[in-house]
């Protein structure tokens, strides 16, 4: 069967170019979802040069018409969460249940900032001159760029594509290219949404086009969510240009088991934070940091809980954990397991690539017994499903673990002592910290961004995202 070949979305326009690259099904290598369009430096002007001209008339927009865009885009969101979950399981390989959580969630995003447009408001203050006004007056950046990972394909660009156009910007997105599929099934439906021609562009294709993006003259600001190493140099970019810049990173989060920890929902936590969505997620649990009293039974508990999950293709209902994202991916993961054992960790269960009945990218959950929090498992990111189990004598010694680290993204604790929580919340380094739950899952109305060297720059989501996609300008007026 021909598979369709999909373009970019520029001035209100599908495009195709004449180089094309693959969408791959990492649960079944046979199964081509499409061909999308590789963009190139002049795809990329010509959407920027796109979004400057709409810029004056969607800034100028009513709070209503960006409310009706916005609120439509996620009502159709939430009625079709079924078919976009299935597109967005076969392209990313979570399972159906993750995946239509996650366009829910990106449905939700849409109608909350369908409100915030409603809400958009400055500030009035008083002068120490008499007579004298003064307004705070939040007013849209410009073109922003948008540059998003692929774990979380239609999440991601939603919680950027959405505040940006309920603060009156316009949008350039760039989104991952090993999962383009559920960012252009959000750009078609943006084009029918009832936005002017360049409000909202999207440009398919690999890393050279988001590096031309951030390059962009037009480009007032870029919110990038990836790597650490291309975080790094997104940011680095920006400074020079001294455009605005935000950029969310990867972590390597701790889950603190303590002795008066309630055994079953931690080990469920564990199971969720460091094994679901196949362990690819910035806010897994890959570090499990135990107290001495309940690490042998927390231990036993977990490989017998691990032993129940299933991995499969993401479409088949009985799977629990579905293929990593592709080959490279893979490899990737192998080498740290191999690595884990070079340094003295022991394997305590999975660690290596299973043969199914469909080709495609599956690992074993794997766990890594009594390691040290020095070892390059324990500091570098894996994005796989793969933890850690470091032992620790008391909540002190937990407490410091958890902190050695350069990330600080999320972090979460099980115990049932209040003291131990609070003193927790006070002194963990991270920009999210969970008890009594999974370091992963997070409210769609709610900020999120990480510390250290998993974020730089204002945080995104909930209302939090107007402190970067708008401006503030200080009006003095006298009578
Ligand atoms: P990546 O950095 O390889 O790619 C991210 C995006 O950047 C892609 O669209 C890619 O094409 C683009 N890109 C690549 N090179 C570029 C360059 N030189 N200039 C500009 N853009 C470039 O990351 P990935 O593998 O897609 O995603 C996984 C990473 O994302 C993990 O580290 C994960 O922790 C992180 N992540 C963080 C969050 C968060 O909110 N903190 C959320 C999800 C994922």
């Amino acid at each position: 069967m021909q598979t369709k070949t999909y373009g970019h979305f520029i001035n209100g326009e599908w495009v195709v170019g004449t180089e094309t690259f693959p969408n791959v099904n990492p649960s079944d290598t046979r199964d081509v979802i499409g061909h999308y369009a590789q963009g190139t430096e002049a795809d990329v002007r010509a959407a920027v040069e796109a979004a400057a001209a709409a810029f004056p008339r969607w800034a100028a927009s009513t709070p209503q018409e960006r409310f009706d865009v916005l609120d439509r885009v996620g009502s159709e969101m939430l009625a079709r969460a079924e078919e976009l979950g299935t597109l967005l399981a076969r392209e990313e390989g979570k399972t159906l249940k993750e995946a239509i959580g996650e366009v829910r969630r990106a449905g939700q995003i849409f109608k909350f900032f369908a409100g915030e447009a409603l809400r958009m408001s400055g500030e009035h203050l008083r002068s120490v001159r008499p007579g004298v006004e003064i307004d705070l007056i939040r007013e849209p950046v410009g073109v922003v760029g948008l540059i998003t990972p692929w774990n979380f394909p239609i999440a991601i660009p939603a919680w950027k594509v959405a505040p940006a156009l309920a603060y009156g910007n316009t949008v350039v997105l760039k989104p991952a290219e090993q999962a383009p599929a559920s960012a252009w099934a959000l750009a078609e439906i943006l084009s029918r949404s009832g936005l002017p021609p360049g409000a909202f562009n999207l440009v398919l294709g690999d890393g050279t086009v988001g590096a031309s993006l951030v390059a962009q003259p037009g480009v007032s600001a870029i919110s990038f969510t990836g790597s650490r190493e291309v975080g790094r140099q997104v940011a680095e970019a920006c400074a020079r240009r001294m455009i605005r810049v935000q950029v969310e990173m990867g972590g390597k989060n701790p889950l603190v088991v303590l002795d008066d920890a309630p055994l079953e929902a931690a080990v469920e936590a564990a199971v969720n934070g460091a094994y679901f969505s196949a362990g690819e997620r910035c806010t897994a649990s890959s570090r499990l940091i135990v107290t001495e009293g309940i690490y042998e039974r927390f231990r036993a508990a977990l490989l017998e809980r691990i032993r129940q999950l299933r991995v499969g293709p993401a479409l088949d209902p009985n799977t629990h954990i579905g293929p990593v994202i592709d080959e490279a991916q893979l490899r990737r993961i192998l080498h740290y397991i191999e690595l884990g054992q070079q340094e003295g960790a022991v394997l305590a269960c999975g660690g290596q690539r299973l043969e199914l009945e469909t080709p495609g990218f599956y690992l074993a959950p794997t766990l890594f017994d009594e390691t040290d929090n020095r070892m390059t498992i324990n500091r570098e990111e894996i994005f796989g499903p793969v933890a850690a189990l470091i032992r620790v004598r008391d909540y002190e010694e937990a407490l410091a673990v958890a902190n050695d680290t350069e990330y600080g993204l999320s972090a979460g604790i099980f115990t049932r002592s209040l003291r131990y929580a609070h003193h927790f919340r006070r002194h963990v380094q991270a920009g999210t910290v969970m008890v009594n739950l999974p370091t992963a899952g997070l409210d769609y109305h709610i900020p999120f961004g990480g510390h250290k060297a998993s974020g730089y720059g204002p945080k995104e989501q909930g209302r939090y995202a107007q402190e970067f996609y708008t401006v503030v300008k200080t009006c003095y007026v006298a009578p």
